[in-house]
C-alpha cells in the first residue's frame, strides 16, 4: 500500500498536470513531463487515471516535425459540475455550472416569508435535489457547493432571512448529507456572488475597479478588482443602503431614520406604496403599476432612484471604479427608475464621465450563478476533482 506521503504527492502532482492542461490545451503527454518537471513513466500514470476518470480526454494526434504524432490533452470541463444556491425572502435559486463556468441548468422555487430554518432547508434539499436529478447519472459528480444569502454575512456563517438569523453553516452541512455531496462549501452574500457571476459573464474588465449594485430587499454592492472581491472589514464593504440619503427621511430598519433602504430597498418601496393606498402585493406590482403610469408608484420609485442615485454617487466619488454594473430587481422598472437614478448621480458625483455605467438585465439566477462559480474561482477545486478522480 502507497505511503500517505506517496499519495500527497501524487495528488499534487495530478493537480499540476490538470492546471497546466487547462492553461496549455492540447499538451502531450511529453510536453507535460517538461513542463511539470515529472518523470514521463509518472505523468503516464497519472494521465491514464485522469482520462479513465473522464477528467481529461484525448484531442486527437498532434502534428509532429519529429515524425511521430503525440496524442494531445484536454480538460474536460462537464466531468463534473460545480452547484450554486441562492436563498432570498422569498426564493431559493439553484444553478450548475460546468467547471469552465459555463451554466448547465437552473431552477427557481418562489418560498413563503417567514419559514422556520428546518423547513427552509428541506425545501432547499428538496429543490437542489431536483436539479441534481435533472442531469444524466454519467455526469453525476459535484465538486463544487456555493451558497448564497443576504448580506452581510457575519464571520460566524449567519445571515439574515425576514430579520431570522440563519445558520448557513448548518444548512450547508444538512444539504452536504442529504444529497450525499463531496464537496467543501463556500459562503458568501447574494450581493457578492451576484457580482462574480456579473464579472465572469464579461462586463467586468480585468484590472480595474468594477462597482456592482443589487437592487434588492436592500441596497447593496459589491467591489471587484481584478475580478477579486474586496469585502473590507468584517465583509461589510459596499454596504451603501444604509448611507443617510438627502430627501424625506424614513425609518430604517437599522435603527435610524433617513438610510437608502428605507425608501429603496424593494420591501421598503412595497409598504410605502400600500400605505399610499396602492392596490399592490408585491414588488413586481409596483414596477407594473409605475410602467402603466399610476402616480403614486412612479413617484415612490423616482424617490426610491434618487436615494440610491445618491449611494451610487457617493461610492463612485470614493473608489473611481471604471464600471458600475446595476442588477436586481429595480432594473426591471426601467426608465421610471434610471432616469432619475442616473439624473441624480450626475447631480452628485464629479467623475463619472470615466466611469462606464451598465444595467444588467440578466440578473435572474445571477446569484446562483454566482455561487456556482465561486468555488471555482481559485484552483482549489481540481484538488476535490483529483480525489474524486480516485487517483488517491
Ligand atoms: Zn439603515
Amino acid at each position: 500500500m502507497p505511503s500517505p506521503s506517496f499519495l500527497e504527492m501524487r495528488n499534487r502532482n495530478a493537480i499540476n498536470i490538470l492546471m497546466a492542461v487547462r492553461e496549455s490545451p492540447g499538451m502531450s503527454r511529453a510536453e507535460l513531463s517538461k513542463v511539470c518537471d515529472l518523470a514521463k513513466s509518472t505523468v503516464s500514470s497519472i494521465v491514464d487515471q485522469l482520462t479513465g476518470a473522464n477528467i481529461l480526454t484525448e484531442s486527437g494526434p498532434k502534428p509532429s516535425v519529429s515524425g511521430r504524432r503525440a496524442v494531445g490533452l484536454v480538460f474536460n470541463p462537464t466531468c463534473r459540475f460545480s452547484i450554486g444556491m441562492s436563498i432570498d425572502n422569498d426564493r431559493i435559486e439553484c444553478a450548475l455550472s460546468d467547471l469552465d463556468g459555463e451554466l448547465v441548468a437552473t431552477r427557481r422555487k418562489r418560498i413563503q416569508r417567514n419559514l422556520d430554518s428546518d423547513a427552509l432547508a428541506s425545501m432547499a434539499v428538496q429543490e437542489l435535489g431536483k436539479l441534481l436529478a435533472s442531469k444524466s447519472p454519467a455526469a453525476k459528480g459535484f465538486v463544487g457547493l456555493g451558497i448564497a444569502a443576504p448580506g452581510p454575512i457575519t464571520p460566524s456563517l449567519l445571515s439574515n432571512l425576514n430579520g431570522i438569523p440563519l445558520n448557513l453553516e448548518k444548512l450547508a452541512k444538512h444539504l452536504i448529507e442529504r444529497l450525499s455531496l463531496n464537496c467543501r462549501p463556500v459562503f458568501d452574500s447574494n450581493t457578492n456572488m451576484a457580482a462574480i457571476a456579473e464579472c465572469r459573464r464579461g462586463k467586468g474588465s480585468e484590472g480595474e475597479i468594477t462597482v456592482v449594485v443589487r437592487l434588492g430587499t436592500e441596497v447593496r454592492a459589491a467591489v471587484m478588482k481584478d475580478r477579486e472581491l474586496l469585502r473590507g472589514c468584517q465583509g461589510l464593504a459596499g454596504n451603501i443602503g444604509h448611507i443617510v440619503a438627502p430627501g424625506k427621511a424614513l425609518d430604517c430598519n437599522c435603527g435610524r431614520s433617513g438610510c437608502i433602504n428605507a425608501v429603496a430597498g424593494t420591501d421598503s418601496i412595497v409598504a410605502i406604496c400600500k400605505a399610499l393606498g396602492v392596490e399592490i402585493q408585491q414588488i413586481d406590482d409596483v414596477i407594473a403599476a409605475a410602467k402603466a403610469g399610476e402616480t403614486r408608484c412612479r413617484k415612490t420609485l423616482d424617490v426610491a432612484a434618487t436615494a440610491i442615485g445618491y449611494g451610487i454617487a457617493c461610492a463612485v466619488n470614493i473608489i473611481a471604479p471604471a464600471e458600475v454594473i446595476i442588477t436586481g430587481k429595480l432594473v426591471e422598472a426601467g426608465g421610471c427608475m434610471q432616469a432619475p437614478m442616473e439624473a441624480a448621480l450626475r447631480g452628485y458625483c464629479s467623475i463619472l464621465n470615466g466611469c462606464n455605467l451598465v444595467y444588467s438585465f440578466e440578473d435572474h439566477y445571477s446569484e446562483a450563478v454566482g455561487a456556482s462559480l465561486a468555488p471555482l474561482l481559485n484552483s482549489s477545486f481540481l484538488a476535490s476533482l483529483v480525489s474524486v478522480s480516485g487517483t488517491t
